[in-house]
Order: C-alpha cells, then sequence, then structure tokens
C-alpha cells in the first residue's frame, strides 16, 4: 500500500538506505533534511535517486525547531498527502570526554538527537491516531544501549529514545500506532569508511560478525517495522549490530 513515509536525515547515509527499501516496498518516501544543506548537495540526492528510476521529494526542515517541523509536514501533506509513516533518523555527533564537553556540545546533540523526536512526532501524531493508522521508528544506536565512553550527549540521546517509545506505546497502540525503534551497531555509512584504516580495523576486531553492517540491513529493518502486518510490534528494539551487544 502507497503511504506517505518521511525519513528525517532521508539524504544521509542510513536515510538514503530507507527510502530506498520503503520505495521498495510500495510505499512513497519522502525525505526530510538540513535546511542549511547545500541547494546542490540536494540537487545531487536527487539526481542520483532519479537515475535508479526513483522519485523522492525532498523537504529541507531543521528538526531542531519546532515550528520548522511543523511548517514542512504542513506542506508535505498538502503537496504529497498525509504522513501515515514517520522515522526520525536525523542525528549527530558532538563526542567529547564528559569533562571536556562544552553545552554547546551537548546541546546541539540533544536538540538534534532528542527534541526531534518530539518535534516531528507531534506534527503527525494527531493524524495517525484519528486515522487509526500509524507507524513511528525511531533510529536509536548500540552506544545508548551500552553507553560509550566520549559520548555521554548522545548516549544519552539514545537511551531516552527507549523511554519515549515504551511510553508513547502505551497510549496509541489502540489507535493502530506502532511505536519502535532500532539499534544500529557500526555501519558502513560513508562516515564510518571514512575512518582511519587502521583505527576501522580495530573496530571491525570487536564485531563478532567480523564486519560493518550494510545501510540496507538497518533498511530492512525499518520496512518489517513499518509493514502492513507489524502492527502487534510495539514499545520494542531491535538491535542491528552484528552481535557486539545484546539487550
Ligand atoms: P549521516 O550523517 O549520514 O545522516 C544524518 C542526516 O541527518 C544528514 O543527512 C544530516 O543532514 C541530517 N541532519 C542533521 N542535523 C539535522 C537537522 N538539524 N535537521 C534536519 N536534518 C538534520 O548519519 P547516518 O550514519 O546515516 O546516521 C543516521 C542515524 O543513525 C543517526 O541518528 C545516527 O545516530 C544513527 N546511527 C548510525 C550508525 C552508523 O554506524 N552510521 C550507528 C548507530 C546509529
Amino acid at each position: 500500500m502507497s503511504r506517505v513515509a518521511v525519513v528525517t536525515g532521508g539524504i544521509g547515509g542510513l536515510g538514503t538506505a530507507m527510502c530506498k527499501a520503503l520505495a521498495e516496498q510500495g510505499r512513497q518516501p519522502v525525505a526530510v533534511d538540513y535546511n542549511g544543506l547545500k541547494p546542490e548537495v540536494v540537487e545531487k540526492w536527487k539526481a542520483d535517486r532519479a537515475a535508479e528510476g526513483l522519485n523522492i521529494p525532498v523537504y529541507l526542515a531543521d528538526v531542531t525547531d519546532f515550528a520548522s517541523c511543523a511548517e514542512t509536514c504542513k506542506k508535505i501533506e498538502a503537496e504529497v498527502g498525509p504522513i501515515e509513516i514517520l522515522v526520525n533518523n536525523a542525528g549527530i555527533t558532538r563526542d567529547a570526554m564528559f569533562h571536556k564537553m562544552s553545552p554547546e556540545q551537548w546541546d546541539q546533540v540533544i536538540k538534534t538527537n532528542l527534541y526531534s523526536v518530539f518535534n516531528m512526532t507531534k506534527q503527525v501524531y494527531e493524524g495517525m491516531t484519528a486515522r487509526g493508522w500509524g507507524r513511528i521508528v525511531n533510529i536509536s544506536s548500540v552506544n545508548g544501549l551500552k553507553g560509550q565512553a566520549g559520548q555521554t550527549n548522545y548516549s544519552a540521546t539514545k537511551a531516552a529514545i527507549y523511554g519515549f517509545n515504551k511510553a508513547l506505546s502505551q497510549e496509541c497502540i489502540k489507535k493502530g500506532v506502532t511505536v519502535n525503534s532500532i539499534s544500529p551497531g557500526y555501519i558502513g555509512t560513508d562516515m564510518v569508511r571514512a575512518i582511519r584504516e587502521d583505527v576501522l580495523q580495530k573496530i571491525i576486531g570487536t564485531i563478532p560478525a567480523g564486519r560493518l553492517g550494510e545501510p540496507s540491513e538497518i533498511a530492512r529493518t525499518v520496512a518489517f517495522l513499518v509493514a502492513e502486518d507489524a502492527g502487534f510490534i510495539t514499545g520494542e528494539d531491535i538491535t542491528v549490530n552484528g552481535g557486539i551487544y545484546f539487550h
């Protein structure tokens, strides 16, 4: 069924794979990405998708800003259709050991990774519950589960997603709306592959699977959670991490 599926951070490493997997599932993906991006970056992304036979609209917003999310979601609903699937995927890191972490590093990560979940979910929640069908997937991280030195800000936001999901899922499951998360381990996006080779090999050495994950492996988990027959799964987290950490 062709339902409008918004992916925040939709033109990033994992977001792109998610948009493709959703299109393959028959959804109408819509990428929402940062309004500070250079227009040529967005145009290249759209051209790359068009070359793959995919027509995926891109809307620009700042997910840290409630008003920007409201305006963008309103536009998407008017121009594409009601948003029935939301993947809160936009996220950043600003790593530092706690004794060196600045209030700005703390704020940027909390606002981008956590306020965004509220800011975007608020725009679509009423519509989903009123229509009696909706899927919300929040992208967490293995570092939200296990914690990571140098990432108190990031780990805090990713762990917060589990609490948000468990609470909201109880409010809306009767209305046909599910709220789940995915906690990826190390995935071979450009960013991760750009890590210095010796450091990357060390990281890979800690992964029982002996390799990085593929963006498509996260994307197919998104498709699984938003499927028509996934309506009995809610408040849950799926780790996709090659065995590096278990719930
Ligand atoms: P990425 O940097 O490739 O993509 C993130 C996207 O979010 C970018 O396109 C960026 O423009 C967008 N974004 C950032 N700030 C924004 C804002 N204020 N408003 C709107 N858009 C904004 O990163 P990625 O690796 O694709 O990560 C996607 C998600 O997966 C993140 O939440 C990340 O924490 C999580 N994650 C990634 C990995 C990994 O190994 N890549 C592992 C665990 C979790």
